[in-house]
């Protein structure tokens, strides 16, 4: 698939995989995709499988690794947390920020999701932002709204150069683990919406190089079709991303 900007398929594990399911995983990824250069391949397992799992990809010429959260603070007293500089001992490069579970069950907000962007390219992390509505809200008509208020308090204070390199997950809440997924059509709309976002907040330019992934029910039938739009740079795939087959042809269908 010939682009503008280079295709980024990130796999979100969630709280799934023992090290042992993890190693298993990894491994046969490399072998079905371990030699993929036409897009970036990102894993995010779980931290208690980091440090065995960044062992096995780290002559990967393909896979890099994500964490799926962190801590906005660098060290001390937060009980449970985990900072960047522990993420950077296992090579990791990405990390997922504001996931919509975190949203809900963790009540993070953009303030928060925010300080932890900027923890992260300070330490440099890539993060990659989550942002999406509700079904209710897409309903109320203010799918927009919503997004462009995710989009400009997750970037709040953000240098260009920064832009750079941040990625972007659009994620339909209602889409997320449902089967639901976004029409093709309805991907790029808000897709494109995103991307004018950011040009008014930065400039043109970062806005053509960010790249915006989708995420919501991502497949191997569908990926040909989401992957075609303008506007849509990647995936960010969760319960597919669990089995070798499906998140390897995942990639390749991207390609
Ligand atoms: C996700 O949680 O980021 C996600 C997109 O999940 P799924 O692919 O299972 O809908």
């Amino acid at each position: 698939m010939d682009k503008a900007r280079k295709l980024l398929i990130a796999g979100n594990w969630k709280m799934n995989k023992t090290v042992a399911e993890a190693l298993d995983l990894v491994r046969g990824l490399q072998i079905e995709v371990g030699l993929v250069k036409e897009v970036d391949i990102v894993i995010c397992p779980p931290f208690t499988a980091l440090s065995e799992v960044s062992k096995a990809v780290l002559d990967s010429k393909s896979i890099r690794l994500g964490a799926q959260d962190l801590s906005q603070h660098n060290f001390g007293a937060y009980t449970g947390e985990v900072c960047a500089g522990m993420l950077k001992e296992f090579s990791v490069r990405y990390v997922v920020l504001g996931h919509s579970e975190r949203r809900q069950f963790q009540k993070e907000t953009d303030a928060l999701i925010n300080a932890k962007a900027k923890t992260a390219l300070a330490a440099s992390l890539k993060p990659i932002i989550c942002v999406g509505e509700t079904l209710a809200e897409r309903e109320a008509n203010i799918t927009e709204k919503i997004v462009d208020t995710q989009v400009t308090g997750c970037l709040a204070g953000l240098t260009k150069e920064q832009m750079d390199e941040v990625v972007i997950a659009y994620e339909p809440v209602w889409a997320i683990g449902t089967g639901k997924t976004a029409t093709s059509a309805q991907a790029q709309e808000v897709h494109a919406f995103i991307r004018q976002r950011v040009a008014a907040l930065f400039d043109e330019t970062v806005a053509k190089r960010a790249r915006i992934l989708y995420g919501g029910s991502v497949k191997p039938s569908n990926t040909r079709e989401l992957m075609s739009q303008p506007d849509v740079d990647g995936a960010l795939v969760g319960g597919a991303s669990l089995e070798i087959r499906s998140f390897s042809d995942i990639v390749k269908n991207s390609i």
